[in-house]
């Protein structure tokens, strides 16, 4: 489904009675609002009828309040936007209210030091803030994304993976409390204890049963360095095998992500002007020759008087693993440069234009079990000749996600995150544009599904409530539940496209 209708529609939102019946702090806008259309995926374009740019919690509450009063009778739907950082028009609301979460930014950042520490924020605040304001105080949240310029509400309505949720999990694990406005406008706090069936409902819950507008995450002390290491392989089975065991060991390494280098020859290079080859010389003979290599990439964390200690301790568990001995490469960093990597990224393919241009992104998690035909079959042949963007891997532990969230994983104690974050060269039909890519994407689930590897899509796309049941399994009763407890208008997240309103949940 694609719209590229981005011509305004009033009949659903009248500024005068909206604004009217509506007694907000914050404002509404009706025009210029096409900022509300775009997303990071750049592919689905949908207008919204209003921009809520609410002031505080209750702006939000009686907007959706607003709303759910109209009745099934009207058509309007409500989203959050964080960042805008989806891929298909998740945020987005033909005709609808956008929520820009945004402008609750800056609004009672609280850091709360002791024992068990945590922050309270706005859920519209950026990670990359909420960093800055914990760091001032020695603290850090324990749970990443790869990228900080997202939200808070953003990520914890999907997950929020990263190399720290092998021993963490995932950012939704680490959340103590949110102040969530359900579909029918009532202001709710909830957390493991209190009105625990939404807490864990709108955890990775696509922002289905409520807008998350504040958020408790839990802290620990943050280092102030990190040594940063890339390893490379040929063989898929070693790198598999050492990034399992990895992730199996307690207080070894605090990230663990690794890489698929496909079609590279030469430009395997690249990155290692960053870092430093710990043998320069071996280092420099080693050539790629077109191989697919697999790059593990690990870090640890230190503060500058433990680097004596931090230096022997992956010495040692470094000759425990059987990398390419000449592909060493490390580099030290400062905490908050390492967590900000890709900012920078960011701001060299804006500089050439090259980050508002679509990103058929692919997300998949597959089981351990799996992995191995996966590889065989993905990197060995259907992306064999692609080099669109990065392909990421890394293993995570089962045992640190919690079963009674809205999100699903693989029945497997251990299963793989794998991300093709493709870009596509804007108006080429080569092998460089969209839909060349988006059909390796449907190739690679086509296969996944033909094999039934029991894969779970990440950021999950799909257009029809079929695919929505079959993605949450055994799940979905309690999603359905939960969707016509805190939300049976359907109001809210429509851009999902797993429940219509006007139609029934159930
Ligand atoms: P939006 O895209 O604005 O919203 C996402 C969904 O959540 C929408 O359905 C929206 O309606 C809903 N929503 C937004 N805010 C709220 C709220 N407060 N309450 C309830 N619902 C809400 N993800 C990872 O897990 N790990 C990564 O390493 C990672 N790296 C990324 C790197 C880049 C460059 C990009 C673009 C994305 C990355 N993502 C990653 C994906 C990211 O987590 C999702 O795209 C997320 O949705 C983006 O957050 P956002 O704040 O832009 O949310």
């Amino acid at each position: 489904m694609r719209s590229m209708d981005i011509r305004p529609c009033s009949s659903l939102v009248q500024e005068g009675p909206l604004m009217k019946s509506l007694s907000v702090e914050g404002h509404f806008t009706f025009d210029r609002n096409e900022f509300a259309a775009m997303d990071f995926g750049n592919r689905f374009h949908f207008l919204p009828s209003a921009v809520l740019h609410p002031k505080n919690t209750l702006d939000i509450a009686a907007t959706i309040r607003h709303v759910w009063e109209m009745g099934p009778g009207s058509e309007l739907t409500v989203a959050a936007r964080g960042h805008g950082h989806s891929l298909q028009g998740q945020a987005q609301v033909l005709h609808g209210i956008v929520i820009n979460m945004e402008s609750l930014n800056g609004k009672e950042v609280q850091v709360y030091r002791g024992r068990l520490p945590y922050v309270d924020v706005s859920a519209g605040e950026l990670w990359i803030n909420v960093l800055h304001e914990c760091l001032k105080y020695g603290l850090a949240p324990k749970s990443w994304t790869d990228y900080l310029h997202l939200t808070v509400g953003g990520t914890l309505s999907n997950a929020g993976i990263s190399g720290q949720a092998f021993q963490h999990g995932p950012q939704i694990q680490n959340v103590q409390q949110l102040e969530v406005v359900t579909g029918k406008g009532e202001v709710i706090i909830c957390s493991k204890e209190k009105n625990a069936d939404l807490f864990h409902g709108v955890l990775g819950g696509l922002g289905q049963f409520g807008v998350i507008t504040r958020a408790r995450i839990s802290l620990e002390r943050a280092p102030k360095m990190v040594k940063w290491i890339r390893v490379l392989y040929s063989d898929f089975s070693t790198f598999a095998e050492d990034q399992e065991q990895l992730i199996s060991m307690e207080n070894a390494f605090d990230y663990i992500e690794g890489l698929v280098i496909i079609n590279k020859t030469g430009l395997v290079n690249n990155w290692r002007s960053s870092f430093n080859p710990e043998d320069p010389v071996q280092a420099s003979k080693f050539i790629s020759e077109g191989r697919t290599l697999f790059c593990l990439e690990l870090t640890k964390s230190f503060n500058p008087h433990e680097i004596m200690k931090v230096d022997k301790e992956i010495r040692s568990l470094l000759s425990q693993l059987s990398y390419i001995r000449s592909t060493l490469f490390v580099t030290e960093v400062p905490y908050v440069e390492f967590l900000d990597r890709v900012h920078g990224a960011e701001l060299k393919l804006r500089s050439k234009g090259l980050w508002d241009i679509p990103h058929p992104w692919l997300n998949l998690l597959v089981p351990k079990s799996k992995i191995h035909r996966f590889s065989e079959v993905v990197f060995g042949g259907i992306l064999r000749d692609t080099n669109n963007g990065p392909v990421l891997i890394y293993p995570m532990n089962q045992s640190k996600w919690d079963n009674r969230t809205s999100f699903v994983t693989p029945e497997e104690d251990i299963f793989y995150l794998i991300a093709f974050l493709h870009h596509a060269v804007p108006s080429s039909t080569g092998s460089d544009g969209l839909q060349y890519l988006l059909s390796l994407n449907n190739k690679v689930l086509d296969f996944c599904e033909r094999e039934h590897l029991g894969v779970k899509q990440y950021l999950p796309y799909y257009t029809t409530q079929e695919e929505w049941r079959a993605h949450f399994g055994p799940k979905w009763e309690v999603f359905a539940r939960r969707k016509s407890a805190y939300d049976p208008l359907a109001i809210l997240a429509s851009g999902q496209r797993i429940f219509q309103k006007g139609v029934s949940i159930l």
